[in-house]
């Protein structure tokens, strides 16, 4: 796709830090870092999110997730990780080509957060399995 940043990573029409590459995706530095490390793993094809990916690639890029990210365990000596993959705008996803995150993490003060806060007071589990069944 002609205008995505992320087509023009796989393009090589704009640089990238580079971590890993096969024919069917690619890794590269996020530009943020939230954590050191921090990742993307990228389809090589263009798909908007998640949801569009071939079971086949979607399950090769999580294969390569989770490589990159044992390999950071001993390189970067992460103690642990959070996979993360943004599905539409609503969810945060600024980027509109599949990706998933590798956040490294190092300890409670890693400058990032997930605070799922408890709010089935508000959806109680019984009347939400109810539309969900
Ligand atoms: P999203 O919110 O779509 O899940 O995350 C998109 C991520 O892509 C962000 O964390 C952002 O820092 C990263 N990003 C956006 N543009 C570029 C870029 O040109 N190069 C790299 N390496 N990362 C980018
Ligand atoms: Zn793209």
């Amino acid at each position: 796709m002609e205008s995505c940043i992320f087509c023009k990573i796989v393009n090589k029409e704009i640089p990238s830090s580079i971590v890993y590459e096969d024919d069917v995706c690619m890794a590269f530095l996020d530009l943020s870092q939230a954590t050191k490390g921090h990742t993307l793993v990228i389809s090589k094809k263009h798909y908007e999110c998640l949801l569009d990916v071939d079971d086949e690639t979607l399950a090769h890029v999580m294969k390569v997730a989770k490589a990159i990210a044992k390999s950071y365990q001993n390189k970067l000596h992460a103690k642990g990780f959070n996979f993360l993959s943004n599905a539409y705008e609503v969810a945060g996803q600024a980027v509109p080509h599949f990706h998933v995150h590798i956040i490294p993490r190092y300890d409670e003060n890693d400058p990032i957060s997930f605070n799922f806060k408890d709010n089935s007071d508000i959806y109680p589990l019984e009347e939400v399995i109810k539309e969900i069944r």
